[in-house]
């Protein structure tokens, strides 16, 4: 690589705050939301136009399609994000239509549905926009969007503040404490915290979503019902979800493959993860491109092309060879791609599959996860109570003494990831950094330092079970 020399500059201060989360997806929002909740000054700065991250940007609604009937859950501003959406009419009762007395009794059976109501429901990711704008407004969180974080300000081990590119210019923002919520950890990497990333043939894939109108919805359910897929039609199971029901649909594109209008060596296995009675199937899940590094500017622009191209195929086999799909159309495509896996920061802690598969108990803890693990080939369902604690230790990042990091770019081993990833568990440690953030400007020491008794009496009063 070669390289020009930039002339030193001024760069103007925008503003300055107590806590300052970088990234406005589940892990930033929850962040900020937690800070704020305990009375400190907090801004939230997003880059793209829109706060939710892969919620908004990929169209991913399902935030709580693990739930069963006996999992144990983590509380917190995870179930806040499912229960304003549900009163605002923000989410979708996906087994809601189901007719079919059968598959109603299949889903009580497996867990799914309790009394008549569904475990979960699908966020309405249109409206989860306005809903994340509400929260943060209501919240006195300062928001800013259109910003992108570029740089960091450090002096010694300390992170001053953060340089800002936007339409305004390059700008900095000062702040006591700083959460990387970047999803990349942006923010650490920038400010020299030790992080590993794989090499990209071994990253998870990255994914384009789309979203189909003019569908027969009732055909599509009948078909469904009378192809029912099960978790370990795509997944190592751990025996006892091997034959749970779930959305996964794969028969049209093997079916488009056969034909000849889809290469063979293209990865396209779909979850469909929702339907409303307007005909629409709002996300599709089921692009998989894999050895892209998602902080490649050029590899990101290679994957949303050809991301592109690829749901035109699927959505040309979901019209020719699946039941309720011939008026189909295409609707939507998500505003970014989805990735999975990047950076990970060296924390204080490394959570590792040990942990997250034989529900590890710490000290430290700022919050649980249901055993959850979905990744890299293997699918476990808390289908049973089974939960682990999440350790403080996994949000401090070596060497900085102002930093916590949130979300999925938190510190762990290669299967821990697997369940740190998902956005229940990208919550906890949002919620947790966005406390210990507070805490620790209140008594004056380092996010190192901090009280753990004092983060997690504040966070069981904010609703977060800690054990
Ligand atoms: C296709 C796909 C399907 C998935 N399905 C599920 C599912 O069904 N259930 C589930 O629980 N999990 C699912 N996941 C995983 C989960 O969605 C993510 O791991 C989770 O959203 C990560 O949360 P986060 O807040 O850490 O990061 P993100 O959601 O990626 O949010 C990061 C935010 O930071 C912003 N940002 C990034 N860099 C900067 C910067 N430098 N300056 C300012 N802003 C910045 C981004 O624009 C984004 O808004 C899925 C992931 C993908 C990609």
């Amino acid at each position: 690589m070669t390289f020009i020399e930039e002339p030193s500059r001024k760069t103007p201060i925008l503003t300055e705050t107590d806590v300052l989360v970088l990234g406005g997806g589940p892990a930033g929002l929850a962040a900020a939301l937690a800070a704020a909740r305990e009375g400190v000054d907090t801004m939230l700065v997003e880059r793209y136009g829109c706060f939710g991250g892969v919620i908004t940007q990929a169209m991913i609604g399902t935030i709580a399609w693990y739930r069963y009937a006996n999992t144990v859950d983590a509380g917190g501003i995870g179930l806040e994000f499912e229960t304003i959406a549900k009163n605002m009419e923000g989410s979708i009762n996906i087994f809601g239509n189901i007719k079919n007395k059968d598959m109603i009794k299949t889903l009580e059976q497996e867990g799914l549905i309790v009394n008549g109501e569904p475990t979960y429901e699908v966020l309405d990711t249109e409206v989860f926009k306005h809903i994340a704008d509400k929260l943060v407004q209501d919240a006195n969180i300062t928001p800013l969007l259109h910003c992108t974080a570029v740089d960091v300000i450090m002096e010694d081990q300390t992170i001053k503040g953060v340089i800002t590119e936007s339409k305004s210019g390059r700008q900095a923002i000062m702040a006591k404490r700083i959460i990387d919520a970047t999803g990349d950890a942006d923010i650490a990497f920038h400010s020299g915290v030790p992080f590993r990333k794989s090499p990209k043939n071994d990253l998870m894939e990255v994914t384009v979503n789309w979203g189909c109108s003019g569908i027969n919805i009732g055909k599509f359910l009948m078909y469904v019902y009378l192809n029912p897929s099960s978790i370990g039609d795509w997944g190592e199971t751990s025996g006892k979800e091997e034959s749970s029901f779930t959305t996964y649909l794969v028969e049209p594109f093997n079916k488009a493959k056969v034909a000849g209008e889809i290469p063979k060596d293209v990865d396209i296995e779909s979850f469909w993860t929702n339907y409303t009675d307007a005909g629409e199937i709002t996300s599709f899940n089921g692009i998989h491109m894999t050895n892209i590094d998602p902080t490649d500017v050029w590899d990101l622009t290679k994957a949303e092309i050809e991301g592109r191209k690829r749901v035109l195929w699927a959505v040309e086999a979901l019209k020719k060879y699946t039941p309720g799909f011939k008026k189909a159309r295409l609707r939507s495509i998500g505003a970014s791609l989805g990735t999975r896996e990047s950076r990970k920061i060296l924390g204080e802690y490394e959570i590792t599959d040990h942990d997250v598969r034989n529900q590890a108990r710490f000290e430290d803890s700022i919050g649980i996860c249901p055993e959850f693990i979905d990744g890299y080939g293997i699918a476990i369902m808390p289908t049973t109570g089974r939960y682990f604690q999440v350790p403080y230790g996994i949000i401090v990042p070596q060497k900085v003494e102002n930093l916590l990091v949130a979300g999925r770019c938190v510190a762990g081993d290669k299967i821990s990831h697997a369940a740190t990833r998902q956005m229940c568990c990208c919550i906890v440690t949002g919620q947790g950094a966005g406390v210990a953030a507070a805490v620790s400007i209140k008594d004056n020491v380092s996010c190192m330092q901090v009280s753990i008794s004092k983060v997690q009496e504040a966070l069981k009063k904010q609703g977060v079970r800690i054990d």
